[in-house]
């Protein structure tokens, strides 16, 4: 009948989970039927995180270098900003790569419908679309709805109270923009309009900012940051605002805070909240927790046993890259194939300035689960490409087991963190220990040799940094 589809998979929502999946298993020979509520596939990371923040984080970079330039005797003078162009542009790269994902779909055969689903019973959907509601019936469902900025209750209504969404379209530069939330996203908006002149604030309930990262990580940052905003208020939340036409006057509380101080913009970068609650899972027996995240077992398999969860929606660590290992999984899972989850970690990176990441255990969790384990730290004071850009704060860590000198942890500060990470994870992935790292010959002079001198530490061949 119209209005009436069969799928043998149902995949609702098209982020970095759900459009995998549906790839997946398409290419596994399924025919795949993938729903969006949006009018482009790619979800939060391509629409409204990763992709446009790393685009503006890229502009932020140029801008930040250009005038570190004058300590090497380069002077570029003031640089002139045209926020409708590089608003352009940012749109540009997104359009780009949702435009791909649209053709990678039709390739597949994919069926996209853009509505909003809600499950109806166990082997049906309801999608409210622009020409009506559609039903749909499956032999097997991935529920990949993500998740949505978690906004702070009773703060006032008021267009100058923004979340990161808000922050990406770059409507306007605030001279002064409180970041209510000192996590990596708020940080990353933070280094994006320091850079395009804005005087940042920060406020962070916890005593250091990126609370998951190891604290000797984020002390260069903390720096870095440090110098150039107004103020970084720690261990200390918001507890009200006020706005007038003259703007927003917040009122704060906790060890740090300050006297009510008057903001032209509030980002609110709190963290985010699983999408579990608003696609009507009970009508098809799908159990979720009170915060609407939905359980799933290694195969991303719900207590129902032909319905499948991935990404945002199942937990932490919300990441785009997790999201689409596991959409992966859940395909084939489907396809009937033994795959599982079982990676060994998920690497996190923070693209502030200088990045930040980690993978494996961290220290703090280290010495929280008695893990008894060693370090090498190589500081990028001794790394000859390091002083070379100029940017020699960084440091490399790498956690090793004790009795096998095997890789658990890796974290990193500096300039390209987040790209140098990668060695540590494939070492932990392949089971190498220091020995294994230390005799693998890197490229002179790059960063990646801080990860060599790190090992080599380890191993006792350098013992002499300078
Ligand atoms: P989502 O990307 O949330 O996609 C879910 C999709 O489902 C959405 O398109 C939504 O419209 C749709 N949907 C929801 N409900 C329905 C419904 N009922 N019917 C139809 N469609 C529905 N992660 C990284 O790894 N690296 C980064 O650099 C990074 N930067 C970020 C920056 C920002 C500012 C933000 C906000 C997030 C960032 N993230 C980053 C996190 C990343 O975006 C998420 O982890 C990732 O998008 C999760 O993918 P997902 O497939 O689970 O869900």
């Amino acid at each position: 009948a119209p209005g009436e589809f069969h799928a043998e998979v149902v995949v609702l929502g098209a982020g970095p989970g759900g459009y995998t999946a549906a790839f997946r298993a398409a290419d596994l020979g399924k025919q795949v039927i993938l729903i969006e509520s949006h009018t482009t596939l790619g979800g939060v990371c391509l629409n409204v995180g990763c992709i446009p923040s790393k685009a503006l984080l890229h502009a932020a970079k140029t801008l930040t270098e250009a005038r570190g330039a004058e300590q090497y005797g380069i002077h570029f003078g003031q640089p002139e900003i045209k926020l409708d162009k590089l608003r352009a542009w940012k749109d540009s790269v997104v359009h780009k790569l949702t435009k791909g994902l649209s053709m990678l779909a039709k390739q597949r055969k994919v069926t996209v419908i853009h509505g909003t689903g809600k499950f109806t019973g166990a082997h049906t959907l309801a999608v409210e679309t622009p020409d009506g509601i559609k039903t749909i019936s499956f032999d097997h469902c991935i529920i990949a709805a993500g998740s949505s900025t978690a906004y702070l209750p009773g703060l006032p209504d008021d267009k100058r109270i923004i979340g990161s969404t808000g922050a990406l379209a770059l409507t306007n530069i605030p001279e002064h923009m409180l970041i209510l939330g000192g996590g990596i996203i708020g940080l990353e908006m933070a280094t994006v309009y320091r850079a395009l002149g804005s005087k940042i604030s920060v406020v962070e309930r916890m005593a250091q900012l990126i609370p998951g990262a190891d604290p000797d990580l984020v002390k260069p940052l903390y720096k870095r940051l440090k110098a150039a905003c107004e103020a970084i208020y720690l261990n200390t939340s918001v507890n009200r605002i006020e706005a007038d036409d003259a703007g927003l006057k917040v009122f704060f509380e906790g060890e740090q805070a300050p006297e009510p101080q008057r903001y032209d913009q509030v980002l609110v970068a709190v963290g985010r909240r699983p999408n579990g609650k608003s696609i009507n899972v009970e009508a098809a027996g799908v159990h979720i927790d009170e915060r609407g995240f939905i359980a799933v077992d290694k195969q991303m398999r719900t207590n129902v046993a032909h319905i499948f969860a991935i990404g945002d929606i199942v937990g932490e660590p919300m990441l785009a890259h997790k999201a689409s290992h596991e959409g992966k999984i859940a395909a084939e899972v489907i396809a009937g194939h033994k795959a599982a989850f079982d990676a060994r970690t998920i690497p996190a990176v923070a693209y502030t300035d200088p990045e930040i990441a980690w993978m494996g255990v961290t220290e703090t969790e280290a010495q929280k689960q008695d893990i008894a384990y060693e370090k090498a730290v190589f500081p990028w004071a001794a790394s000859g490409r390091a002083i070379t850009m100029a940017r020699d704060e960084g440091v490399t860590k790498l956690l090793f087991d004790k009795t096998t000198r095997r890789i658990i942890g890796a974290g990193m500060v500096g300039p390209h963190a987040g790209e140098l990470i990668q060695e540590t994870v494939l070492a932990l992935e392949m089971g190498a220990d220091m020995q294994d790292i230390a005799l693998t010959i890197h490229p002179h002079p790059t960063l990646s040799e801080t990860v060599l001198f790190a090992a080599e530490l380890a191993e006792g061949t350098i013992t002499d940094l300078y």
